[in-house]
């Protein structure tokens, strides 16, 4: 049986990004990711956007990790030859009551150390991006894109190169508490270490269950997200990255344009709870009702300007409305969870990493090696 320092589990942005972090201390660090390749869950069907921090509430982890991982993702992706470009971002108001929103968010984005922000009128929005309707816009000039394929690609590679293994096929499907560790039993086989580290995305919960840990009782709750894409001869409509006020930040920032690095124009994510962890494709919501939402933005838009795009799914851990939990805290934005087991003390918790996780994995591995640090000491 294989003896390790380190276990994995998930091979997404953040257990990659969390390998080569580790590997540079320590020599047997394994990732076992159950899927033929890495990164191919909700790593790389998301919108490719590097947050800049302006949602999250001041003093929380997803504040500090996207703040952080924001200017950590950057140098990285400029050292390491990942596609990225920091365009800044536009959140526009579509009247008054929004660009009061929009003063908020400022603040709230200040609060949590984001700079450059600030208030622009129609005239300077319709300079930037001549298409959008709006009559005020926060300028968000930290907020860039990236591939977010290359990005796990390259965290993966120098984690191997450092010594890391990463182990693909590899479902981990048993866990067994040990005295000093874990054993875990996965379809590559069975191997003992002296820390595990949880990163198993939307299966995190159920990863905890594995072990017995009462950290599972954080249940995910799957929300699809879907996307629509501009047609080739529409894509000069949008320069950069264009988000309307958000409502209903709970489940998401809202419907927005977003240019990818690949200069293809995104329309999306929509969001809505399913029942099924895998179901990327069943049940797709018609382009048609996407129209509207994108009318907001791009009032020149028509149906026929549409296509369908990819979908990905976010681990929430907050329930959907009416799920026998009080309207209060069905409605509060729910932090990621990143914690050492306070039953299993050798074993690192990730659970709920939604957006803003492909910004923050660089952060999240400072965190984490803080905690693999106290438990190889
Ligand atoms: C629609 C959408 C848009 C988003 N947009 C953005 C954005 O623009 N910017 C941003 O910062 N964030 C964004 N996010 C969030 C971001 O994509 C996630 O936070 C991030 O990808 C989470 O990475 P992860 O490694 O935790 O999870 P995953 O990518 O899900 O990786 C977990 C891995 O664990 C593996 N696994 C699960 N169970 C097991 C097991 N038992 N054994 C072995 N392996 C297992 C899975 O196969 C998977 O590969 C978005 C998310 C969604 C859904």
């Amino acid at each position: 049986m294989d003896q390790a320092d380190i276990v994995i589990v998930g091979g997404g942005v953040v257990g990659c990004a969390i390998a080569r972090a580790l590997s540079a201390r320590w020599n047997d660090v394994f990732v076992l990711e159950a899927l033929p390749r890495i990164g191919m869950a909700t790593s790389t069907r998301n919108s490719g956007v590097i947050h800049s921090g302006i949602y999250y509430s001041p003093g929380s982890l997803k504040a500090q990790l996207c703040v952080r991982g924001n200017s950590l993702t950057y140098e990285f992706c400029a050292a390491h030859g990942v596609p990225h470009r920091n365009c800044g971002k536009l959140v526009v108001a579509a009247s008054a009551d929004e660009a009061n929103d929009l003063s908020g968010l400022m603040q709230n984005g200040q609060a949590n150390g984001v700079q450059g922000l600030r208030l622009i009128d129609r005239e300077e929005i319709r300079g930037r991006e001549p298409h959008v309707a709006a009559t005020h816009a926060l300028v968000v000039p930290s907020t860039g894109i990236l591939s977010s394929e290359d990005l796990v690609k390259a965290y993966a590679r120098i984690a191997t190169y450092r010594g890391a293994n990463v182990v693909t096929n590899a479902k981990v499907d048993r866990i067994e508490p040990l005295r000093d560790g874990v054993r875990v039993h996965s379809a590559a086989g069975e191997i003992e270490a002296r820390c595990l580290i949880n990163s198993a995305g939307l299966f995190a919960d159920e990863v905890a269950g594995l072990l017995g840990s009462k950290m599972a009782a954080h249940r995910i709750y799957p929300v699809r997200g879907e996307y629509c894409e501009l047609v080739r001869t529409r894509q000069d409509w949008v320069r950069g990255l264009i988000y309307p006020v958000p409502h209903h930040l709970r489940m998401s920032l809202g419907v927005h344009l977003v240019k990818t690095v690949w200069g293809n124009v995104l329309l999306g994510p929509t969001a809505h709870y399913i029942d099924d962890k895998n179901n990327y494709e069943r049940n797709r919501e018609p382009v048609q009702d996407f129209a509207e939402a994108a009318k907001q933005l791009l009032p020149e838009l028509t149906l026929a300007d549409l296509v369908q795009s990819y979908t990905g799914i976010r681990p929430k851990l907050a329930p959907p409305p009416g799920l026998g939990v009080s309207s209060a805290s069905a409605n509060a934005i729910s932090d990621f969870i990143i914690q050492r087991d306070p039953e299993f003390p050798q074993v690192v918790q990730l659970i709920g990493i939604e957006s803003p996780g492909l910004t923050s994995a660089p952060a999240i591995a400072e965190l984490v090696e803080k905690m693999a640090e106290e438990i190889l000491a």
